[in-house]
This record gives C-alpha cells, structure tokens and sequence, in this order.
C-alpha cells in the first residue's frame, strides 16, 4: 500500500472529524494537508491549494512565517509548557501587556486559555460571578442576551448564547435559555433598517426583563458562522449605547474577526466601541497553536479581587491556558503587524476584493454579496427575485467548494454562503486566483445544467 492508501485507512478506521458528516467523509479519500507555505498549502501527494479560508479563519500572515516559526523554535529551546495557576512565566506576562496595549481603551487585565469557545465561556462566567459579588452584588442578573444565528463556540455555555438551529437545536435541553434579538441581516430582514428593528427588539427585551440581564454577546461586525452577515454600520454602537443605558454588560467575540480581518486589528474599533469582555482566539497566534484571551476592564477584575478566604476567586482555569509557546508565537504575530506594516498593505487589497466580488453579484445565482475588510460571503439562492434558497439536499455550497478543490482552492462554505477569508499575506495575484476559481466553480454549479 502507499503511504496515501495506508493513511486513508486508517483516517477512516479512526479519526473523528468536527463538523463533518460522516457516510459522506468515509466515501471518498480524504485530503490530507501535510505541509504548508505562505498562503499554500499541500496534500501527501504533493498538490497545492490556495488556503481561501485560512485554515479555518485563524492563519494570518501566511504558513511557515519566519518570524513566527523562529519565536516558536526558541521558545521551545526555553520550555514548552508551565502553568499560570499560582505560577507565571515571561511570554505570558509580556503578550498580557501587549494585548492590553493594543485592545480598546480600558481592557486592562488578560485571562488566558485556549480556543474561542473557552474565550467565551470565560467572559459568560466572569460576568455572571461579577454582578455576584461587585460591592452593591445584584444577583438577579443571571440571563444573557444574544443575537439569532450567533455562534460563539461548542461548549455549552456557548451553544446556549448560540443560535444557530443546525448546530445547535440538538442540544436544547441542555441549555439555559438566552434573551434573543433579531441578527441584523441586511439581505434576510424584512425591515428596511433591520439594524434599528433589532436595537427596538433587544431594548424591549432589556425593558421587559429589567435588573435581570448580566451581559449581551455579540459579534462584532460579522457574524461569521451564520453566514458572514455583516451588520449595518452603527449597530455596534448602538447595541453598546443600549448596553450602557441599561447597565448591562457587553462582551464582544472577536474570535473570528479579530487581529485585522475586518481591515482595523480590532473590528470594535471601526465604532469607536469599548466592550467590557474582548474574546480573542483564532488569529492571535497567527493560526499557530490554540490559545484564546478573554479581556477585561479593572472594575470588572476588582470584583473578583480577595484573599482565599474571601472568596471572590474565579474558580475557573484550562490546564494550557496561557501556554508559552502560542503565548511566544502570538508576540511575533504581533510584531509582524508592525514590520510588515500588514494593516496598511491591506487596505488596497481589501479595495481589489471589492471590485473583484462586484463580478460575482451579477451572476444570475448570487443572492447577495457581502464584505467586511478580508472577509467576504456570497450567498447562493435558487432564485434570485424571491431570495428562494437551494434545497439543503443539493448542497450547491459544498459543490462548489468541491470543484474549487480540483481547481486548487480551498474553500469551505457556511451552507449555501461562499466564504472568502484569505490569509491577510496574500498578495492581489493570489487573491486574483482564488477569485478567478471560485467564479468559474460557482458558474459551473450554478449556472450549466447538470
Ligand atoms: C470559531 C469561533 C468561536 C469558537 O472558537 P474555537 O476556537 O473553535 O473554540 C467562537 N466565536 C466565534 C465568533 C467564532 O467564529
């Protein structure tokens, strides 16, 4: 058997992928990704594809960076792993203080662990202890309030926030219940202003449940695993006016549009928003290694400030939480913004996806086009007047991405929405590449009879 054969095998023996239906993945040989380069990457067999969506929403300055695998590789020869529990350790200490540094203004004080979903549930917890035991404690705030299609991660504090019905309707009896207003979907809503319909709706919740609301959640800009919904502008903004008119908190998941996507390094900062709770993953090791920040304010962390005896303790902590070596990778992706001045070289490229996805909004099955900074998401629909979807058994989002494949672009849609997010490193040929395929595949799903 080759090495391919014997790997297919045994991926179909033992391996159990995330996300993925199962009859579907054991019937055909799996692409197995063995190297990367740049905005490259390569299967066993040798064969390169684009990395469209950047290995999951997370790389960002390119695979096998120098810089990047130079801080790895002398962390390394330091140490590898040591706890903050009780410990600290420099890498840590110095990426808290550059994140504070770098975030919006008062998010002083960093809680490290590792993935989005930990990110999240940590600012969910923090808020809820919070409000326990600030100096005059209202314990009645224990609900939260969401956006429909939000997704913020897979445990279940995460899932219960979540609203997104094929991840999560499973998992109802699990939950708490959140308060939910409507996602604000400029292409989907009914309303001609669907952000100030959804201001109404989240305001008469806070209304409606008054003294009972801890914090809301939010994506920032985009909501990414819904589709790419980009909001209107000044939603933001407003939800954090309605936020502080009620006293109620804000915690903002930047795990998927953080460190540069939307074109700022933060998408909070584009309305001028400070929330309470920044949630960092994803893009804040560079899409090196897991490790997740959840950010918050000095009046937030003063609540939880006591002795052992007090207890006001945050019992609440992942065992590679705050680990040196994605702490030493996440320091150099930072560096990186600077040297390669990343975010002003983006802002052509970003101007260049705007231009080039005007091509893709005059196909006779492109819904709706949608972009913010270097994310994008094309919606398919079976017909374009009425905004009628494709029947979900004929998975023209995953067909097209199939055909991409061939093609050499990885791409993996969110349902019938084709999703852009490229590396930030990549140059406007590559990005001309991955444009180029996606709207040949996308014309021939769509458009030549099967
Ligand atoms: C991906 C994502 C998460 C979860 O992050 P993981 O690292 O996969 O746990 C949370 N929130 C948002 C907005 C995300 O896109």
């Amino acid at each position: 058997m080759t090495k391919s054969e014997t790997l297919t095998r045994w991926d179909h023996a033992h391996l159990w992928h995330p996300f993925t239906p199962l009859a579907d993945w054991e019937s055909e040989p799996p692409l197995i990704i063995e190297r990367g380069e740049g905005v490259y990457l390569f299967d066993i067999e040798g064969r390169r594809y684009l990395d469209g969506v950047s290995s999951l929403w997370c790389n960002v300055h390119g695979h096998r960076h120098p810089r990047l695998d130079a801080a790895l590789k002398a962390q390394i020869d330091r140490m590898a792993h040591s706890t903050l529990l009780g410990v600290s350790h420099p890498t840590a200490i110095e990426l808290a203080r550059k994140l504070a540094e770098l975030a919006p203004e008062g998010l002083t004080r960093v809680f490290f662990s590792d993935d989005g979903a930990t990110a999240v549930e940590v600012a969910l917890k923090m808020a809820f202890q919070y409000w326990r035991q600030k100096p005059d404690p209202e314990p009645k705030r224990t609900r939260f309030m969401a956006l429909g299609n939000a997704y913020h991660g897979d445990t279940l504090g995460d899932v219960s926030v979540g609203g997104v019905d094929r991840f999560h309707a499973m998992f109802g009896p699990l939950l708490f219940p959140a308060l939910r207003a409507p996602s604000p979907h400029p292409y989907r809503s009914e309303s001609d202003d669907c952000g100030a319909a959804s201001l109404a709706e989240a305001e008469r919740l806070l209304e409606a449940h008054p003294g009972e609301v801890a914090a809301i959640v939010i994506e920032p800009l985009v909501q990414g695993a819904a589709g790419m919904i980009v909001h209107p502008k000044g939603y933001l903004r407003g939800l954090r006016e309605l936020s502080r008119r009620h006293r109620v908190l804000l915690i903002a998941d930047e795990v998927a549009v953080g460190f540069g996507r939307t074109g700022t390094m933060f998408a909070c900062e584009q309305e001028g928003v400070s929330p309470d709770f920044l949630c960092l993953a994803k893009g804040l090791t560079g899409g090196y290694l897991p490790l997740a920040a959840t950010l918050t304010t000095e009046d937030i962390y003063k609540a939880f400030r006591g002795t052992a005896t007090e207890g006001k303790t945050f019992y609440h902590g992942h065992t590679y939480g705050g680990n040196p070596l994605g702490a030493a990778v996440a320091l150099a992706n930072l560096e990186v913004f600077d040297e390669e001045r990343t975010l002003e070289r983006l802002q052509p490229k970003i101007a260049h996806l705007a231009g080039r996805l005007e091509e893709f909004r005059t196909r006779p099955h492109v819904g709706d086009v949608r972009q913010s900074g270097m994310i994008a998401g094309v919606e398919l629909v079976a017909d374009k007047a009425t905004k009628e979807s494709y029947p979900w058994a004929e998975q023209v989002g995953a067909r097209v991405c199939r055909k991409a494949r061939e093609r050499g672009v990885l791409i993996r849609p969110l349902g019938d929405v084709l999703v852009i997010m490229p590396p930030l490193s990549i140059t406007r040929e590559q990005l001309d590449e991955l444009l180029d395929v996606m709207l040949t595949c996308l014309r021939e799903v769509t458009e030549v009879a099967s």
